[in-house]
């Protein structure tokens, strides 16, 4: 079998807006094949950014467009097609962008290898520790604190048993920080797991502050305090309160999740297989596992992402959680034609060949960016 094409389809709703919610916008990716099976993948990054790259010239020996790289490869070579499209991409790539870019392929070639072979892709990489997982809902802030708490009663009566806020508008002072997850906690109950994503709003010392503070209302982790390159800080931070550290939805490479892990101190570790591949997760999952780490998903795009991160993380055997964002765009909600649902605080792990999500070809016509 060898790789024909490579498209990478923009999907975006009419109006992005400026918030941290990556639901309005995607890059899907179809990797075609000579023997008819189509593979799917999502990028989550800049859909513009991961195009171009996915789509520009060769430029040089060590900066070619990907799929320059890809076509013709034979696609159930997986590890040595990543190997390839990392080695060609070195001037522009290693982190960041290009490895969002592989991602989406990487995810299309594990979703045609399983179409070839008749499996669900968590089998073929050695996985069934987990056939369902456990489901947060993810979801922002109210705009204030008695709104954070109606959203967290909602999310509660819908049988989540864990939930997670991020970003706006904490990091804006210490009474509106403490107020949200004073309500946040009200809100979902004493019997649900509370986790808090600060979204990058800190520095160290008002991160400890803040910590100590949270850990009144029992948070289960506390995400992303600090600017990624604060490895130092994140250091600081972790072995100066008790409350887990959760951080690596900006990583993308194994050597950046080291770093993260070894000289960040963190205790739990994320990964979004959209960012990272499911090649390249993998190995960072079992990078944390040696550290005794748990490690999870990141995933806040389609549903393409969600299949991914249930294969990804029934094939690790240190995961125990799901990300579920619950946020009301059309791409998330409707973008598969048979949509994943959570039942009873779980998501079924998708036992289908290749990813087990096929694509809703009426919601591709119409958020598609021509
Ligand atoms: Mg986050």
């Amino acid at each position: 079998m060898k790789i024909t094409d490579v498209e990478a389809i923009h999907l975006s709703l009419a109006k992005v807006e400026e918030r941290a919610d990556g639901t309005q916008d995607t890059l899907i990716v179809k990797v075609h094949t000579d023997a008819g099976i189509t593979g799917i993948g999502e990028v989550d990054s800049s859909p513009h950014v991961a195009k171009a790259i996915i789509e520009a010239p060769t430029s040089h020996s060590i900066a070619h467009g990907l799929k320059y790289l890809v076509v013709g490869e034979d696609p159930l070579e997986i590890e040595k097609i990543w190997d390839k499209m990392y080695h060609g991409s070195i001037y522009y790539g290693r982190r960041g962008a290009a490895i969002h870019a592989m991602s989406g392929i990487d995810i299309a070639l594990w979703d045609i290898k399983g179409k070839a072979l008749g499996q669900p892709v968590y089998k073929l990489m050695g996985g069934g520790y987990l056939k369902k997982v456990r489901a947060y809902a993810s979801t922002l802030f109210g705009k204030t604190p008695k709104e954070t708490g109606e959203i967290g009663r909602k999310y509660r009566d819908q049988g989540f048993t864990a939930v997670k806020f991020g970003w706006d508008p904490m990091g804006q002072d210490e009474k509106t920080d403490i107020a949200l997850v004073r309500e946040a906690r009200k809100g979902v109950g004493e019997d649900v797991d509370l986790l808090i994503d600060a979204g990058l709003c800190w520095d160290a010392k008002t991160a400890i502050q803040r910590a100590r503070k949270f850990q009144d209302y029992n948070i289960y982790w506390l995400e992303e305090p600090l600017h990624p390159d604060d490895l130092d800080g994140y250091a600081k931070l972790s072995e100066a309160v008790d409350v887990r550290i959760a951080a690596g939805e900006e990583e993308s490479s194994r050597a950046s999740y080291i770093d993260l892990m070894d000289r960040g101190k963190i205790d739990v570790v994320q990964v979004d297989v959209t960012r990272a591949g499911l090649t390249e997760s993998r190995r960072v999952a079992f990078l944390a596992h040696d550290r005794k780490l748990p490690c999870v998903n990141h995933s806040f795009k389609t549903d393409v992402n969600l299949a991914a991160s249930l294969h990804f993380l029934a094939s690790v055997p240190n995961s125990f959680i799901l990300e579920f964002s619950v946020a009301t765009s059309p791409l998330r909600e409707k973008l598969a034609l048979e949509p994943l649902k959570m039942k009873d605080g779980y998501v079924e792990v998708p036992d289908k060949p290749g990813l087990g999500v096929e694509l809703n070809q009426k919601i591709v016509d119409k958020y598609r960016v021509v």
